[in-house]
């Protein structure tokens, strides 16, 4: 049932394929074989801090990559999904914190300590059971400061509220590390688990930036984000800035925090360093 393909030339992926159960089949398969051979990476996306037109590198997210020799770049939002529905996640995710801490340590050691390592993290590790553990092993291998690190968690995750899950984020959260709500906006309504966690940070969803400046709606959908976060003393980033109209809305809305196209894809992590270099001495944000 997999897919021949004559020539072995590296194909970008294909929304058609999404559907096809024989290419799915095929994707949990080579994503097995990939995760046992180490052909998965991981990428840093810089995270900013702008006052007036100077941005400064605060933060990076880690994102995970996969290459596959024949099928070239499979992303995130196909073997995402996949590697959660067959239990690779677990694999996965202990994979990214760990590789993300070695290039964080890397960067650390370059004198860049105060940057902080936001991890991706799915529902299925913590029922695992065994998060805080991990990460303080993570973080104890790398030398990575707790503070340092935050974890990228889902609304849906939180909605579960399971007395175990809460525990876990209670270690967390005493171990210093940093509970962000990725997506934020994009899932349930309830807001009664903001409290309830020992939450540092909302993520605001790329699809209300991307309304920026001229959608009515999504600026004050922003607004009111940010007027939730700061009433609850909560950071507030903002994801998916693109163009410096956005920029502009995001900091009249009082925004400190960005990541976005705008300011710098995600980069290999030599590729950071060097970035790191140029650019923490001041200056707008490139276009480039
Ligand atoms: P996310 O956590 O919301 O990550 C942000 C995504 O937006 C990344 O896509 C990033 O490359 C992309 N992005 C950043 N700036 C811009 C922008 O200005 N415009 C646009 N259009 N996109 C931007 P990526 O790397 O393809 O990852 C997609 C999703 O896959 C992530 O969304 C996350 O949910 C998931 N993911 C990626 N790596 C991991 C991982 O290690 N573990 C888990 N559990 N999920 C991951
Ligand atoms: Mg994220
Ligand atoms: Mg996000
Ligand atoms: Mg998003």
């Amino acid at each position: 049932i997999s897919r021949r393909r004559a020539d072995r030339r590296p194909v970008v992926y294909d929304p058609a394929m999404g559907t096809d159960v024989a290419y799915q089949v095929r994707l949990q398969h080579e994503l097995r074989r990939a995760v046992e051979r180490g052909q998965l990476r991981v990428v840093l996306q810089p995270i900013y801090d702008s006052r007036g037109p100077a941005a400064r590198i605060i933060g990076m997210e880690a994102l995970a990559r996969w290459t596959h020799p024949e099928l070239g770049v499979v992303p995130p939002q196909q073997f995402i999904p996949v590697a959660e529905e067959s239990g690779l996640i677990c694999e996965i995710g202990s994979f990214v914190l760990k590789e993300a801490c070695r290039l964080k340590a890397a960067v650390d050691a370059a004198g860049h300590e105060e940057l902080f390592l936001s991890v991706n993290v799915s529902r299925d590790q913590f029922r695992a059971g065994g998060l805080p553990e991990e990460v303080a092993a993570a973080l104890e291998a790398s030398g990575v400061a707790g503070d340092r690190l935050e974890l990228e968690i889902t609304e849906s995750l939180l909605m579960e509220h399971t007395a175990e899950g809460e525990q876990q984020l209670a270690r967390l959260g005493r171990m210093g590390v940093g509970l962000v709500v990725d997506d934020f906006g994009t899932g349930y309504s309830s807001l009664a688990y903001l409290q309830r966690f020992p939450l540092t940070k909302l993520k605001i969803d790329r699809s209300f930036v991307s309304g920026l400046p001229q959608d009515r709606g999504a600026n004050e959908i922003v607004r009111t984000i940010l007027a939730l976060a700061g009433s609850l003393g909560l950071k507030a980033v903002a994801e998916g800035v693109e163009t410096a109209e956005q920029h502009d809305a995001l900091q009249q809305l009082g925004c400190r925090q960005y990541q976005g196209y705008l300011f710098s894809h995600p980069l290999e992590a030599g590729e950071f360093k060097s970035l790191l270099v140029r650019r923490n001495q001041g200056g707008a944000p490139s276009q480039a």
